[in-house]
């Protein structure tokens, strides 16, 4: 029988690099896969439905609270997004290691609710780089980039509350550093028990 597989919750301030590190160990690593949210903003340049997130309306979203389909949800600078219990489950039941990029509020609630879940925070290297990455993006005016700042402190003072801490100062090493605690967690003997019951019955 195939284990299910294990939940990571991988959160970061914004700016700090996480979806494209997220991202690029998702699409050299056949076993891990990122939960797909649904969120009310608008998709950018590139995003694709149904790929990067489902697209949806305020009205359809609130349709899903309502409906219980999250597991978690949150309003994160104005617009919805949470995950839905659909996108975790038929995953997770087919033994994929499941990534929810998430944000803080949201990590808060797995936490409670999958307390077998592992929880990662990805710092930025200083608040001095963030500020310059945010700035770099070109896509935000100065209220808004300092706001993020401001945010980007709150969110990195709970990292404390993680079981683990990743300082994305070079994307390799971040990287590394990511598939070494998702294989740690898979190398459990708690995680192997059915490698084990096998094992003990061969005769
Ligand atoms: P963005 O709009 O830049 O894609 O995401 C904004 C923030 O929302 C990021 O911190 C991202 O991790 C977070 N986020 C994305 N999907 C979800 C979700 O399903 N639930 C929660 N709580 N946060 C999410």
């Amino acid at each position: 029988m195939l284990q299910s597989g294990h939940i990571f919750i991988v959160s970061a301030a914004s700016g700090t690099g996480k979806t494209t590190l997220v991202s690029r160990l998702s699409a050299c690593q056949p076993d891990i896969r990122i939960s797909i949210s649904h969120t009310t903003r608008m998709p950018r340049d590139g995003e694709q439905n149904g790929i990067h997130y489902h697209f949806v309306s305020r009205d359809e979203f609130e349709q899903m609270i309502a409906a219980n389909a999250f597991i978690e949800h949150a309003n994160v600078y104005g617009n919805y997004y949470g995950t839905s219990l659909k996108a975790i489950e038929s995953l997770s039941k087919q033994g994929y290691n499941v990534i929810l990029e998430i944000d803080v509020q949201g990590a808060e609630q797995i936490r409670r609710l999958l307390p077998e879940a592992t929880s990662i925070f990805i710092l930025p290297p200083s608040m001095a780089e963030l500020n310059e990455r945010l700035r770099n993006r070109g896509t935000d005016s100065e209220d808004v980039i300092a706001y993020r700042l401001e945010k980007s402190r709150e969110e990195i003072e709970q990292s404390l509350l993680f079981d683990y801490v990743i300082v994305n100062e070079e994307i390799t090493q971040a990287e590394n550093d990511l598939l070494a605690i998702i294989r740690s967690v898979g190398l459990r003997a708690k995680a192997q028990s059915q490698t084990i019951i096998q094992i003990l019955s061969e005769k």
